[in-house]
């Protein structure tokens, strides 16, 4: 195995600290530095970077990403046990860790640090998709984020990355694709983690859409939710729910109103919401 720092071995780490995995932190540790290493090069040179990393845990990802040369990590970690074990790391990097205890859901993580970062996570399942939101839905565009790597249970990372016509393309993959392009690197084992998940995870990297498609937000959401509400059925039926005559909307829209939800690109959303706007 190949060292990438002096610090103990991340099993000493957790044993010393008391870190036994907590089911309800989503707890799943990734205790092998090469592969840790091999994410932080999924974000490209970190060398005098600003990263945000979420979860660090005992700081596995923490070490690689400092060892590639970021210049300041940001951590944010809700266990309050890992957290003098990442002040050990801190240590270690005088002036380049910063440790903040507490529930990434409630704090700005993109805005932490004095660089726009790029963000990082081996994300608990439970808040990865609200995070991810999150960080694609600011109020302003671009976000302050430059790029992310993150990973998902493979079957979110199907659908965040999903294109028209394919069977997991829904509304996660028309918000991602309308702001960030958002791509596949590779799979993680379940193997890999103690404890190990029950599923294949994946990371994935996205870079954010310097000009998505001008189109508001919440009204490209609403015709989605309607849309994919009833995925099955076609639009001139889905988009009832709108509240307006949806062979209109589709005929103003350029969409033809007998295709599925599954089948209509970002574009066609985007036209759907601009349209709506006008119309309602
Ligand atoms: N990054 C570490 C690794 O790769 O080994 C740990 C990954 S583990 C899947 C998820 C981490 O997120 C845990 O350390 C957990 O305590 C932390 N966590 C869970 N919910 C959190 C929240 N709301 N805010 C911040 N951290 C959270």
């Amino acid at each position: 195995m190949t060292q990438i720092d002096d610090l103990p071995p991340l099993r000493d780490v957790i044993d010393r600290h008391g870190l036994s995995a907590l089911k309800s932190l989503g707890q799943n540790f990734l205790l092998d530095l090469n592969l840790t290493a091999r994410i932080a090069r999924a974000a490209g040179s970190l060398t005098g970077r600003t990263v945000v990393e979420i979860g660090p845990g005992p700081g596995g990802l923490t070490r690689a990403i400092l060892a590639a040369g970021a210049a300041k990590v940001h951590v944010v970690e809700r266990d309050r046990r890992a957290i003098a074990a990442l002040e050990e790391i801190a240590a270690y990097y005088p002036g380049r860790l910063h440790v903040t205890e507490g529930d990434a859901l409630a704090v700005d993580t993109a805005a932490l640090g004095d660089e726009p970062p790029v963000i990082m996570a081996n994300l608990p399942y439970n808040i990865a998709t609200p995070l991810l939101i999150g960080w694609l839905s600011p109020e302003s565009w671009p976000p302050r984020w430059t790029a992310m790597v993150l990973m998902f249970q493979k079957e979110v990372a199907d659908r965040i990355t999903a294109q028209a016509g394919d069977d997991a393309y829904g509304r996660l993959g028309v918000l991602c694709g309308w702001r960030s392009h958002a791509t596949q690197m590779f799979d993680i084992s379940p193997k890999a983690f103690v404890p190990p998940p029950k599923v294949t995870s994946t990371v994935v990297h996205f870079t954010p859409r310097p000009e998505p498609l001008p189109c508001v937000q919440t009204d490209l959401e609403a015709v989605t939710a309607a849309a994919f509400g009833q995925r099955r059925k076609m639009l001139r039926q889905s988009l009832k729910a709108l509240g307006v005559d949806p062979a209109a909307l589709c005929a103003a829209a350029g969409v033809d109103p007998t295709a599925r939800a599954e089948t209509v690109p970002v574009k066609g959303f985007v036209d759907l919401a601009n349209v709506w706007r006008e119309m309602r």
